[in-house]
């Protein structure tokens, strides 16, 4: 058996399209692409690799913003200052160009819908992305049970997949959106203006009055330790808690 026929198509590079790129916010893109990706679930991500002229390369893992079973396949990708490969997707990327993808991967940070909940998501920055994937899963499934999305970002202006996500919260009473805003003062009175930290968790859950099954937080490795650890100072089972670090401090 080969390697390929043992793990799979997700082992294999193969080629993506660029559909469509869509400015989301002033530091994030959505690259909409076609590939031919096996199925894939809510939380999964890819691995992309981008190959210079001269032969370099570079992989980097980007989550799958799309529901399951959407036609086509998103990412939603924040430009780093000095980065080797994100600043790619916004100041060269066009639709018709082409890059290597494989996956889907990951288990771990999966969410289907026959999980249970009540589901509390938890993003900071880009780690809304793969939550972002599991809100708009749970559309399409029909899952109508509690959901509380808490999303930490610099600003208002910041928020990826902002209009949506409103839409969602006004369209749906068991869908919750809290937004804290760190650098600035808080756009909507039932919102917050400052780092989610313990205090904080302990207010939201309050508020929100759930006890829940599953609990998902992504986003950078300081964020992620900051609110695991709070979360499980508040009584929170550990092992109901995944969590998915994209690396950095910020
Ligand atoms: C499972 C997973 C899913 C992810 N999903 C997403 C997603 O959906 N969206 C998203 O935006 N990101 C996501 N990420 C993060 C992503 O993989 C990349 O890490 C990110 O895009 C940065 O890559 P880059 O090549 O642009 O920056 P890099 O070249 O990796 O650099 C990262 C930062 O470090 C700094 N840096 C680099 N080299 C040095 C150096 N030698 N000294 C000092 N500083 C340095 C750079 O200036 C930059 O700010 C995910 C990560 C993981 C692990």
């Amino acid at each position: 058996m080969t390697t390929d026929a043992w793990f799979g198509s997700a082992s294999r590079w193969q080629e993506a399209v660029i559909e469509r790129v869509v400015h989301q916010t002033p530091r994030v893109t959505s690259i909409f692409l076609r590939a031919a990706l096996g199925p894939y679930e809510a939380g999964q991500h890819v691995d992309v690799r981008l190959t210079a002229p001269d032969g370099y390369q570079a992989e980097r893992s980007y989550s799958i913003a799309s529901a399951p079973g959407a036609n086509g396949i998103e990412l939603a990708i924040e430009r780093l200052e000095g980065g080797e490969v994100s600043p790619y997707f916004h100041e060269v990327a066009r639709p018709g160009d082409t890059f290597e993808i494989r996956g889907p991967i990951g288990g771990h940070f999966v969410w289907r819908s026959s999980d249970g909940g009540p589901l509390l998501l938890i993003g900071g920055g880009s780690g809304v992305v793969p939550l972002m994937a599991m809100v708009r899963y749970r559309a399409t499934a029909g899952w109508d049970r509690m959901t509380l999305l808490v999303y930490s970002a610099r600003t208002w202006e910041e928020l990826i997949f902002r209009d949506e996500l409103v839409t969602v919260r006004a369209s749906e009473p068991n869908f919750e959106l809290v937004v804290t805003t760190t650098r600035e003062t808080r756009h909507r009175s039932h919102d917050f203006d400052r780092r989610l930290d313990r205090s904080l968790l302990r207010e939201i859950l309050t508020r929100w009055d759930q006890a829940p099954r599953h609990v998902y937080v992504c986003g950078s490795n300081a964020f992620v330790e900051a609110v695991t650890s709070a979360l499980v100072l508040e009584g929170l089972p550990p092992q109901i808690i995944r969590a998915e670090r994209y690396g950095g401090m910020a």
